[in-house]
């Protein structure tokens, strides 16, 4: 029979995640739970706060037929006002309901924003390393995903690269701060710098390019370290948000699209963001969700334990001579490979069950990503693990 091939290989290849997370969860039947050091995917290990428990309770008392009956497709508008008053009050923007579209995660924000706005031949501009379902999103809308590669040095961008890959047939430019799997938060410096280049380009080639702004780790952030407010320096935005990361609910599948009035054609837009949800078959965003997440607009989850993680880990790893920067948010760490070949490398640390993925994936190679959302004690086991395969190495 004749599929779609396209649907066939994303269907029938996982990613390389999502493999390594199923090993770990046979291997664990065999070795021990306690013996498998599994630091492969990004699911949040700290609970939902109280609040979210408190607000479904609360909830459940709604009539059923309201609770659990359809939304307008861009969700709930007293959903949508209270989350835009909680936006308005936290970085003093004038957001209205209009401005909102409830979607299941910033996976359906991303495919439904890059969707609503690719015409054939469009190209978008992600920078490595960078979450692999990009491409997935952007080649099935039919687009082409042109990658910059990685500043090796900090982690920001490197602009000589990018400004190379700009053309008029760029639509769009997609971020993501805090990053996964770097764990860097791009300075103001950074963000002003990107906005200037575009607004630019923008002008030199007669077009918008829209900056799609990919930001589930928002609040995951330590040290006091604040992540820029994108639509305040480049009008053109499109803020593609999930609660999945900072709520602790990826399983609920709940998110927003945000296009400000002041991005390019944003009636327009948004009436397309709408459509691009409609072509996917997403009539609307999970009801009780939406009303949970407007009652927890305000909540702020604790992240002292993966603070704490992050410490752990980064202070582990550094003294045991391995390389990587410092994360100030999400839950990654970006761990330089001890051969050039990060997949061999990943391969030789599972043979001691310690579980990292190989940075080839997110579009650069040389590192592994290591997900410390994981128990303390996974972090404290695994470093003398670790030690032992710094050690083969110098052997070698
Ligand atoms: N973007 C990035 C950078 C992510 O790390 C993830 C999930 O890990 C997503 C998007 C998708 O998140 P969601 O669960 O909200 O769909």
């Amino acid at each position: 029979m004749m599929l779609n091939k396209q649907m066939y290989e994303y269907g029938s290849k996982s990613s390389v995640i999502r493999e390594l997370f199923a090993y770990g969860l046979e291997r664990k039947k065999i070795v021990g739970d306690d013996k498998v050091y599994d630091f492969s995917i990004g699911n949040p290990s700290i609970p939902a706060p109280e609040e979210v428990k408190e607000a479904i309770l609360e909830l459940l008392e709604e009539p059923a037929e309201i609770l659990h009956g359809y939304s307008p497709a861009a969700g709930d508008p007293e959903v949508r006002k209270m989350l835009a008053d909680s936006v308005n009050r936290k970085f003093g923007t004038c957001y209205t309901a209009d401005n909102f579209y409830m979607t299941v995660g910033a996976a359906a924000s991303l495919s439904i924003t890059v969707k609503a706005l690719t015409n054939p031949g469009d190209e978008f501009v992600a920078f490595a390393p960078f979450f692999p379902e990009y491409e997935v999103w952007v080649s099935t809308a039919g687009a082409k995903l042109l990658v910059t590669p990685a500043d090796m040095e900090n982690f920001q961008i490197d602009f000589e690269a990018f400004e190379r890959l700009l053309g008029p047939k760029t639509k769009g430019v997609i971020i993501n701060s805090p990053n996964n799997p770097s764990g860097v938060v791009y300075s103001e410096e950074t963000i002003c710098r990107l906005a200037e280049l575009l607004e630019r380009k923008g002008k030199e080639y007669g077009t918008s390019i829209y900056l799609l702004t990919d930001e589930p780790y928002r609040e995951i952030v330590y040290d006091g370290c604040t992540v820029p407010f994108v639509p305040k320096y480049y009008p053109d935005t499109i803020l593609c948000y999930s609660y999945s990361k900072s709520l602790s609910l990826p399983g609920e599948r709940i998110g927003y699209i945000l296009v400000p009035d002041e991005a390019e054609d944003s009636k327009r837009v948004m009436a397309a963001v709408a459509g691009a949800g409609r072509a996917l078959g997403y009539v609307c965003a999970p009801v009780l969700f939406q009303k949970v997440v407007a009652r927890c607009a305000d909540v702020s989850g604790d992240v002292s334990a993966y603070r704490r993680n992050r410490d752990l880990l980064y202070n582990g790893l550094t003294k045991l001579g391995y390389e990587c920067v410092r994360p100030q948010g999400a839950f990654y760490l970006f761990v330089k490979a001890l051969e050039p070949d990060a997949g061999a490398f990943s391969e030789h640390a599972k043979k001691h069950d310690v579980l990292v993925v190989p940075s080839d994936s997110f579009g650069c190679g040389g590192y592994v990503r290591v997900s410390y959302c994981v128990s303390e004690k996974t972090i404290r086991d695994a470093i003398p693990v670790f030690a032992e395969i710094m050690k083969e190495y110098q052997k070698l």
